[in-house]
Formats: C-alpha cells, structure tokens, sequence
C-alpha cells in the first residue's frame, strides 16, 4: 500500500513537472526587441549621393517595428529614436550611443537589433582619377653662344576617368569577443521570481554572481551569432552579396558590447554604392530588407523554441530515467525480501 502511495506520488510529480515545462515551453521565445536606428541628428553617419546613412537607418526601422507588430503581435518593440535626432536628445554621437545601451539595459530586452548602413571608397557614387596616357615633348635651350644645348622634357598627358564605387552587400555585426570582459559588466542577472526571497542582497563582486554573468554573456555571445547568421542567410535569399557575420572592435560597435543581452548590429547595405543606394531608399528595397530581417526573427525564435524544448525534454527524461531506477531498485529490494 505504502509502495503504490509513492508509486502514485511519483507519476503525480512528474505530470505536475511536465505541465510546468509545458507551461515553459508555451511562453513565448521573444517578448521585448530593441530597434536601434543608427545615429541621426547632427550625427548624419555616411553619406550617400541623394540622401544619409541616418536617413534611410531611421525609415528601415520604422518599417521593422511595423512588420514586426503585424507579424508577431505578442512581441514588444522599443524604439531608440523616431524621429531625426541623437537618441535621448544628446548633443554629441558618444553620449548618443551611451544612450543606447542604456535604454537598452534598463529596457530588460531579449534582443537589441541596430540598423547601419556600410560606405567605402573615397566618395560616394565615384571618383575621378587621372592616369599617364602618352607624353608630351617639350623643347627648350639653356645656355648661350657654343655652350647653347638643347633639352628635350617630356610632359606627360593625363586622361581622366571616373571609378565608380562598387563595393556592395551585406554584413552583420556582433561584438569582439575580447570585449566580453565589458559585456560582462553591463549583463544584468535575471530578477528572482517572486516566489524565491528577493530581499536577499548579493554584492556585484560576489564570486557566484561574477560566474553567472560570464555564463550570460556567453549565452548572448552565441545567440547573438546565431540571430546574426540567421539574418545574413535571409540577405543571400533574396540575392544580396554576403560579406558575412563579423566582430568588429570600434567606437561605432561600443553599443554592441555595451547591451546585456543578444544584440547585433546590420550593416543593410553600402550607401557609397549609387546602384545598392537607389536599393536601400527605394520602398521595395526597404521592405525587401525587413522581409528578410522578419524571417530570421522567426527563424531565430524558433531556434530558442526548441533550445528550450530540448532542454526540457532532457530534463524529463532524465527525471523519468532517474524516477525509473528507483523503481527498479526499490522492486529489486522487494525480491530480495
Ligand atoms: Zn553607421
């Protein structure tokens, strides 16, 4: 009888623990995203032949945040700026992007997805050089009476020529590893849940909480990777070049390392490019690219979704296995009797 009560206790614990990691499973693998519009007011960033790197960052992310309120109505999106100003009102591009990492930090998001626009070469559209094409003789005399001597100069003749400015595509960034260190810093540890004792005070150098936060900011590193490779996969869908998932270790990046959570930074095009320019302003172009980002967010969340699943169905398994031998070994002891 005794036997049967815990036998029943046993299967009541387990279904009481599937339900709960079913109820887990159920919440939703994104619930708050941060859509950083990069720079803005008197910071313009790169400059294209028709319009602004701030421009067309500020129009993708309000197109982003309207897809993604039509598309996944569950999930809440943050906005650093909407209009054409340095977020927070800041006066300068460094207190800009301090700005946003701490909206971002205190926003307690799951994502932080910063729109850019790329430039290279010297000059948006192109650039005129000149090259040698044939030389010139040019003759002169120097000296008087017998000493008088000819001198035959060449002058070369110059052609000029425009080099467009062709670099384009698409590349998203994560931060430097080697700045996980300030990562660190900046990931905050997950509130305790209501039940658990909240009034306990744990000091930021305590070496438990130094260890969690590595443990998060590894956790980020890899999400972060992971929702940026999804992104770049989308790109190269729509026939976009791929210049790939990249760290970069500079000021311009510094909101990356600087958000306690994944985060990338999408660099959606080159604004230097006359042809990828005409692209990134253009409506179809723009819902092109939010299409694409769209997608990886489904993609990414259903990436989460089953992360989180298979970790659950570890778990019960490895409760029913270990509930299993219990069973086995109490029977055992019952034929021994
Ligand atoms: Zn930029």
């Amino acid at each position: 009888m005794l036997k049967k009560t815990s036998f029943t206790l046993s299967f009541l614990f387990l279904f009481v623990l599937s339900s709960s990691l079913y109820a887990q499973n159920q919440s939703p693998a994104l619930k708050k995203i941060i859509i950083d519009a990069g720079h803005g007011g008197k910071d313009q960033g790169a400059e294209g032949l028709v319009t602004t790197e701030a421009q067309i960052c500020l129009a993708i992310s309000k197109k982003l945040g309207d897809q993604i309120g039509i598309v996944f109505p569950d999930i809440k999106t943050l906005f650093t700026r909407t209009t054409d100003i340095i977020p927070g009102n800041k006066s300068n591009k460094d207190e800009g992007l301090r700005y946003r990492a701490d909206f971002a930090n205190q926003s307690s998001a799951d994502l932080f997805i910063s729109i850019h626009c790329n430039s290279a070469g010297r000059a948006p559209g192109g650039w005129n050089e000149r090259r040698i094409v044939d030389y010139d003789e040019k003759v002169s005399y120097v000296g008087k009476g017998k000493k008088k001597k000819k001198v035959v100069r060449k002058i070369p003749i110059y052609e000029s020529f425009y080099i467009p400015n062709t670099t384009k595509g698409t590349e998203t960034y994560i931060w430097t590893a080697k700045e996980n260190s300030h990562k660190e810093q900046m990931v905050s540890i997950p509130e305790p849940s209501s039940e658990e004792d909240s009034s306990i005070v744990v000091p930021d150098d305590d070496p438990t909480i130094k260890a969690l936060r590595l443990l998060y900011t590894r956790k980020y590193f890899a999400k972060s990777y992971q929702f940026a490779d999804f992104v770049q996969q989308e790109f190269i869908k729509s026939g976009r070049i791929n210049r790939g998932v990249k760290q970069r270790n500079e000021k311009g990046i510094w909101v990356l390392h600087a958000t306690g959570m994944p985060s990338v930074l999408i660099e959606v095009g080159f604004i230097s490019n006359k042809e990828e320019e005409a692209y990134l302003i253009s409506n179809d172009g723009q819902n092109e690219i939010v299409g694409n980002i769209i997608e990886a967010i489904r993609n990414y969340m259903q990436f989460i979704q089953k992360q989180k699943t298979d970790k659950n169905t570890t778990a019960t398994t490895q409760i029913l296995n270990s509930k299993f031998d219990n069973i086995q070994s109490d029977d055992k002891k019952v034929n021994g009797y």
